[in-house]
């Protein structure tokens, strides 16, 4: 080998030498490259897991709200068909009725109030015919008598008896 030989050879190998070094760094670059986007893939896959989570979870909401909702409109409609409408209002003739009955109640009562004084005032009476001290009291309660006091027992007894204090 000449020492042209050997200088070439030294060349050659130191070429080589610089060619390995720059495709391991080349190497090198693409590996971190392929880190750099693995990472990348794996945000990107996170998101999307993180917003079709946020989507399932709104819509789960949404269809709860929405069950909810016609829940709700269910049992309104169930109320209003269980709800009964107010009694009609009475018809004139209904109403005349129910006065006319309210009137004969009215005077039945009065009828049994004036007997109720009546029957007191008989025994009034007859008693005053032999007690003396009653007789001076009835007889200044009822000035003029059955026939004229204005009393309302006087004037009940009138109406039933027609008047006429026994004596
Ligand atoms: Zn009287």
């Amino acid at each position: 080998m000449t020492k042209t030989d050997l200088h070439k050879r030294r060349e050659q190998l130191g070429r080589e030498q610089r060619e390995l070094a720059i495709a391991e760094a080349r190497q090198r670059a693409e590996g971190e490259l392929a880190a750099i986007r693995r990472d990348e893939h794996a945000a990107a896959l996170d998101k999307i897991d993180a917003y079709v989570q946020e989507q399932n979870e709104r819509e789960y909401r949404e269809f709860v709200a929405g069950r909810e909702r016609l829940e709700q409109r269910r049992r309104e409609l169930a109320e209003l068909d269980a709800w009964t409408p107010p009694r009609a209002p009475m018809t004139r003739a209904e109403a005349q009725a129910g006065l006319g009955e309210l009137g004969s109640y009215l005077d039945r009562v009065e009828m049994a109030e004036r007997e109720r004084l009546t029957r007191q005032t008989d025994a009034a009476l007859s008693r005053r015919l032999h007690d003396w001290t009653f007789r001076r009291s009835w007889d200044a309660r009822h000035p003029g008598g059955v026939d004229r006091c204005g009393c309302e027992s006087c004037t009940a007894y009138r109406e039933t008896r027609g008047g006429g204090m026994p004596v």
